[in-house]
């Protein structure tokens, strides 16, 4: 069976479970998450989450791209949503290859050049690079005011969050695990 005939079998199954229901379009939690693509968050029961509760944005990294910043807009601004989580996380792609081995990488793959201005949006820290996203969501004009912002790590080898203070590190987090799941 390819993957998309097991997909669709899959969907034969939960729509027969899911019948018709009447969720509305606004989240009822009001919130808006901006996560990494990362296949190891399981996002709704990781925060508690139900059908409906939430926006959920998505990329490499979860990292403030300016199109994860053009959802948010929608997000907050047509559809009310008022708290803003960030959450990326340790074991992260995007802090394990810089700009240049991307580039390397496509260069070498494809034999195309993506210049060596394009930002992936990599990450040398982790605790860094959340406080760069929340600030840089917070400073959006495009934002509402009042709306709050808040930065998680998740840590994809206990399932724990960490929220992100001012003054936390990445040794705090590999400290608290014994481990270098910050690295
Ligand atoms: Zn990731």
């Amino acid at each position: 069976m390819s993957e998309i005939e097991a997909i669709l079998e899959a969907n034969r199954h939960y729509a027969e479970e899911h019948g018709t229901t009447d969720v509305p379009l606004r989240p009822a939690r009001r919130l808006a998450i901006l996560t990494c693509m990362d296949a190891r968050i399981q996002l709704f029961p990781v925060l508690g989450l139900r059908l409906g509760d939430a926006h959920v944005i998505r990329n490499a990294g979860g990292r403030a791209s300016d199109d994860a910043i053009r959802s948010l807009v929608v997000s907050t601004n047509l559809l009310d949503t008022r708290e803003i989580l960030v959450i990326q996380h340790t074991d992260c792609g995007m802090n394990r290859f810089d700009n240049a081995a991307i580039r390397h990488h496509l260069l070498a793959h494809l034999g195309v050049d993506p210049g060596e201005s394009t930002d992936f949006l990599t990450f040398a820290d982790l605790h860094e690079s959340v406080r760069e996203d929340v600030a840089k969501i917070r400073a959006s004009p495009l934002l509402p005011k009042d709306i709050t912002v808040n930065g998680l790590i998740f840590d994809v080898a206990t399932g724990r969050l960490h929220p992100v203070g001012e003054t936390d590190t990445d040794a705090d987090l590999a400290h608290v695990h014994g481990d270098d799941a910050a690295r």
